[in-house]
C-alpha cells in the first residue's frame, strides 16, 4: 500500500562515493536531493580498512570513516539522507515513480542512479548454507572471527589478493584458491601474495564443496587438469570472485549490457531515458574506483542540474 507520496526534483538512489557525490553537487546547487541510501549505507567502502588511494587522505582513512564524511558533507548542505530499499521503479511517464520499501511512493523529476555493486557467489548449495557460518564475502568484516585459524578464499584478481594479505595478517594459513594457472590480478598485488609465506596457491583449483554442518570445517576442492581431489581443513571459506551491479530493479527501463551494467552516453551520465542518470560501479565496470565513482556522481549532479534548467526554460 502506497502511503506517502513525496515530490522531489533530484532522487538519487544509493549511498557509496558516487550517490553521496552526486548529493554534495546537487545540493549546493539548490536542488534539494533526497537521497535512499539501499542496503549498505556507504556502500562497498563500508566493508574495507584502509583506503589509501583516494587523493586529498595523504595517511590513508578508513572506509567506513571516509563515507561517514561523504555523509556528512552532502547532509551540511541539505541533502535528506534516508534509509530505504528501491523496490520498484516506473520511469515510463514523469514525474518518474519510485517505491521506497514497498511502501513510499516519489515522485521525481529526475532520478541518479548510483546503486553500485555486490559481491559475487559460487552457486554452490553449501555456500548458501553455510553463509555467516564460515562463508563470507569480505575478509576485512569476518576476517577477525577466524584469528589464528586457517582459511581459504577463491579469486585471483586485485580484491582476492588483497583480502589473501588481509587474512595472512590475522590467520595462522590462507589458502588461496585460483582456477586458472596464472592470476587476473596487479603484478604487485601478485608477489604480495606469492612472497608471504603464510599464503599456500592453489593453482587450476575449483571448489567443489564446503563442507560442515553447522559451521565451515572445511573445503573439498578439486584440480581441473590432474582432477586430483582434496579436503582443506579451514573454518573460514572466503569468496572474492567480483561483483555484480546492482541494477535489476532498473532493467525494464533502462538499456545496460549482459552483465547487468547501465549504458550511459559516452562523456555524460545519461541513459536512455531522459532525465534519469547513472553513475559509479552501476555503470562501471571498467575503473571501479572510489575516486572515479565519485567523479562520475558530481557529472551525474551537473548533468540533473542542466536538465532541470533546460525543462524550465521550456
Ligand atoms: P575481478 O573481476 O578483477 O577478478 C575476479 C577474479 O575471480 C578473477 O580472478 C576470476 O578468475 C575469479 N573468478 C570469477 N568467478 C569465479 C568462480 N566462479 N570461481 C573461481 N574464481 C572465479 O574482480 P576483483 O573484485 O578482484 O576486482 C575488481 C576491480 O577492482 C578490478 O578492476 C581490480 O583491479 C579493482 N581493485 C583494485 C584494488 C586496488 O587497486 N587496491 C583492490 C581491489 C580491486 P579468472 O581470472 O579466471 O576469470
Amino acid at each position: 500500500m502506497n502511503q506517502d507520496i513525496e515530490r522531489v526534483k533530484v532522487l538519487i538512489i544509493g549511498s557509496g562515493p558516487a550517490g553521496y557525490t552526486a548529493a554534495i553537487y546537487a545540493s549546493r546547487a539548490g536542488l534539494n536531493p533526497v537521497l535512499y541510501t539501499g542496503g549498505q549505507p556507504g556502500g562497498q567502502l563500508t566493508i574495507t580498512t584502509d583506503v589509501e588511494n583516494y587523493p586529498g587522505y595523504p595517511d590513508g582513512i578508513m572506509g567506513p570513516e571516509m563515507m561517514e564524511d561523504f555523509r556528512k558533507q552532502a547532509e551540511r548542505f541539505g541533502t535528506k539522507v534516508r534509509y530505504g530499499m528501491v523496490t520498484a521503479v516506473d520511469f515510463s511517464q514523469t514525474p518518474y515513480v519510485v517505491t521506497v520499501d514497498e511502501q513510499v511512493t516519489v515522485h521525481a523529476d529526475t532520478v541518479i542512479i548510483s546503486t553500485g555493486a555486490s559481491a559475487k557467489w559460487l552457486g554452490l548449495d553449501s555456500e548458501t548454507r553455510l553463509n555467516g557460518k564460515g562463508v563470507s564475502a569480505c575478509a576485512v568484516c569476518d576476517g577477525f572471527f577466524f584469528r589464528g585459524q586457517d582459511v581459504a578464499i577463491v579469486g585471483a584478481g586485485d580484491t582476492a589478493c588483497e583480502e589473501a594479505s588481509y587474512l595472512a595478517n590475522i590467520c595462522s594459513k590462507v589458502y588461496m584458491i585460483v582456477r586458472r594457472d596464472e592470476m587476473r590480478a596487479s603484478q604487485i598485488m601478485q608477489n604480495r601474495v606469492m612472497n608471504n609465506p603464510k599464503i599456500e596457491i592453489l593453482w587450476n583449483t575449483e571448489t567443489e564443496e564446503i563442507l560442515g554442518e553447522e559451521e565451515v570445517t572445511g573445503a573439498r576442492v578439486i584440480n581441473n587438469v590432474t582432477h586430483q581431489k582434496r579436503e582443506l581443513k579451514i573454518s573460514g571459506f572466503f569468496v572474492a570472485i567480483g561483483h555484480q551491479p546492482n541494477t535489476s530493479v532498473f532493467k525494464d527501463f533502462i538499456h545496460m549490457d549482459e552483465s547487468g551494467y547501465i549504458k550511459t552516453i559516452p562523456g555524460s551520465t545519461k541513459t536512455n531515458v531522459e532525465g534519469v542518470f547513472a553513475c559509479g560501479d552501476a555503470q562501471d565496470h571498467i575503473y571501479r574506483q572510489a575516486v572515479t565513482a565519485a567523479g562520475t556522481g558530481c557529472m551525474a549532479a551537473l548533468d540533473a542540474e542542466r536538465f532541470l534548467a533546460a525543462l524550465e526554460n521550456h
